[in-house]
């Protein structure tokens, strides 16, 4: 394998640039994807809420920040590998029982010493991206928590059976295609502390950080906050992954952890808790792989790598946990799965997946593939940087970099992709977007910096895009300003070019026809819509704030396009401030968006809003609208995120 390189060491040349640049961390670092809402697509099988909920992660705890990449793979120390440091970041640690940190590792520990550089598990469990053949390869979560799965090979299939030692010699199977089982024949869990991630929010956001505490502190769940990620350069160009973790409180055993991730989201539907685990040593155990006839033909210790040059397809994979879609079905990876132990020590099977080829399979989850091409080159450009922005904040004590659900990025392996969507990849290889930022967040004197745009999108702007802070709170991102998504010289169009507002959002949101480029393929419920609500109705969406019956709802503070950021709900014991747009919309079951006038109506309450989505960053359907109008890929994104472009980092 003498042609695998880490990401970082194809990258070391283009660092020197940047070195001195990352090696201190910025004091404003842009905010980052993990946002509490980061997508908002139109995906034919979810609604909107569904991905506004907030982001939770069930990464665990960064290790100890490593702003300089170390130039080669063979320098992964066991240290950084095998154990991630137990959140010293963490401003309250000490809140916590300190998670066990001495493993009772056995003299066998396959783990013990320097690993092999071509030791199946370095590929499972370091944070960072492989090169390989020319671009990154993302491992993604296909498997975890069972005993045995099957699997089935297109062409002859190749193995690579860890040894103890680390070493993982190749065989070439002779046997016909699929189906081949793996199985666990012994599992040993991994060491360490498993808690209740609830939620991510930007680095940035200390006020949004507090406010969050608070909230889960009101409703009973203490908490405490660690950081994820770290920054990186690409080519260079700095990548940010940073976030706050909030964990809930808890007994760091893995079934406490189990149940009380269940308890709350029993209680908050909307709330998708993950695990959040911080590895002292790893699971271990050992994994067969039997042929159709039964007969065992490879045992790994903790790792067996398959290959089959046109890919493998593995049956029963279960996705949508937590989701009303929840369900199993078959789905085919490009070339390489590993089989491996997860932290409960039970059977996970992984994908290695080049990225160009993770970037094919997510974009038809995000946009519709028959959107014109320069929509799709847009989306495939964003999609690209979100798995960049994810990459080694997440999952840290897993055996994978990403998992395939909403956590993540949706990923349903080769079988989605479309030759449209292909295509758009195909011709941005290599593409993710950045916005050129003054050296000041650095401290390191005049200059620029190339930072990863936080790429957020929603549906349907409704006519006009809103700034990040007014959906999210947290510092002001230059790249996420709300702007007009029409031409100003439509008719009665020039009076809100610069703006929306309170003063004039009751007009905007009742124009009898609306010449955005959303509008243009958007399902014009969509675009303008109304929701009715009867006073008992109101009354019982709101009785959780503890206000009585309600006598009145009125907006406090709305921001550029006229998104209510907050909502003070009056009633006949009392007054309560609803604080947020994701909040306002879930409080009244889901609305579209946040850009609405609420008044009465007889005896009703009558919501009349426009937009579907958080309508922040790029507006996909207005995107589609554009690339209609003759616009190109790169004047979409540069119209959506103020300024940015792509960058080619690979
Ligand atoms: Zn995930
Ligand atoms: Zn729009």
């Amino acid at each position: 394998m003498t042609t695998r390189r880490t990401f970082f060491a194809w990258a070391a040349g283009a660092l020197a640039a940047c070195a001195r640049a990352v090696r201190r961390e910025p004091s404003e670092p842009p905010a980052t994807s993990a946002s509490p809402s980061t997508s908002d697509s139109p995906s034919p099988s979810t609604s909107p809420s569904d991905s506004t909920s907030p982001s939770t992660s069930d990464s665990t705890s960064t290790s100890t920040p490593t702003p300089t990449p170390t130039p080669t793979s063979t320098s992964t120390s066991t240290s950084t590998s095998t154990s991630t440091s137990p959140s010293t970041d963490a401003p309250d640690a000490g809140e916590v029982p300190a998670p066990e940190l001495s493993p009772p590792e056995p003299p066998s520990d396959l783990f013990a010493g320097a690993p092999a550089a071509d030791d199946p598990l370095e590929h499972l469990y370091s944070r960072r991206l492989s090169f390989e053949e020319g671009q990154p390869l993302v491992t993604v979560r296909v498997a975890e928590g069972r005993r045995e799965m099957v699997v089935s090979a297109r062409g002859p299939l190749t193995v690579r059976a860890r040894a103890a030692d680390g070493t993982a010699p190749e065989a070439t199977l002779d046997g016909a295609e699929g189906p081949w089982t793996v199985r666990l024949v012994s599992g040993r869990p991994g060491v360490g502390a498993t808690w209740v991630e609830l939620e991510e929010l930007r680095f940035s956001d200390k006020a949004g950080l507090d406010r969050a505490r608070a909230e889960w502190a009101s409703r009973g769940v203490p908490t405490r906050a660690t950081t994820v990620g770290q920054v990186y350069g690409i080519a260079g160009h700095v990548v940010d992954t940073r976030r706050h973790a909030l964990l809930a409180d808890g007994d760091s055993t893995e079934a406490g952890a189990r149940a009380q991730a269940e308890r709350i989201a029993a209680r908050f539907p909307a709330v998708h808790p993950q695990l959040f685990r911080e590895l002292a040593a790893r699971p271990s155990g050992r994994i067969e792989l039997l042929d159709a006839s039964g007969a065992v033909r490879a045992t790994g210790e903790s790792a067996l790598e398959l290959r089959a040059p046109a890919g493998l397809s593995v049956a029963q994979v279960e996705f949508g946990m937590g989701y009303s879609f929840h369900g199993f079905e078959t789905r085919a990876y490009p070339g390489r799965l590993y089989a491996t132990v997860d932290p409960r020590g039970l059977l996970a099977l992984v994908a290695a997946v080049p990225m160009e080829r993770l970037v094919k399979g997510v974009v038809p989850s995000e946009i519709f593939a028959t959107a014109h091409v320069e929509a799709l080159k847009a989306q495939a450009v964003t999609a690209r940087g979100e798995v960049l922005a994810k990459v080694g904040a997440r999952h840290l004590g897993d055996p994978y970099l990403l998992c395939a659900e909403q956590h993540c990025q949706v990923y349903k392996g080769t079988g989605a992709e479309t030759r449209a969507t292909d295509a758009a990849v195909d011709s941005t290889r290599g593409e993710a977007l950045f916005a050129r930022v003054s050296g000041e967040p650095f401290d390191e004197g005049p200059g620029e910096v190339s930072r990863l745009v936080d790429s957020v999108y929603s549906a349907v702007c409704g006519g006009y895009t809103e700034d990040n802070e007014s959906v999210w709170g947290g510092p002001a991102d230059p790249s996420l300003r709300g702007r007009p998504d029409f031409d100003p010289r439509a008719p009665g169009m020039s009076t809100f070019a610069s703006g929306v507002g309170a003063a004039l959002v009751s007009r905007f949101v009742r124009l009898p026809s609306v010449p955005s480029y959303c509008a243009l393929v958007a399902p014009p419920a969509k675009v303008r819509w109304r929701r009715r609500f009867r006073q008992d109705e109101v009354d019982a969406l709101c009785s959780g704030l503890g206000v009585g019956k309600v006598r009145s709802l009125s907006v406090e503070g709305r921001g550029v396009s006229g998104r209510a950021r907050a909502l003070r709900v009056t009633g006949s014991a009392g007054m309560a401030r609803v604080g947020s747009e994701l909040a306002i919309r879930r409080l009244f079951r889901n609305l579209e968006s946040g850009m609405f006038v609420v008044e009465r109506a007889g005896s009703d309450w009558l919501f009349v809003g426009g937009g579907w989505g958080h309508g922040s960053g790029m507006c996909q359907m207005g995107a589609m609208g554009r690339a209609l109008r003759g616009f190109g890929y790169l004047d979409i994104l540069g119209w959506y995120y103020s300024g940015a472009g792509p960058e080619k980092i690979y």
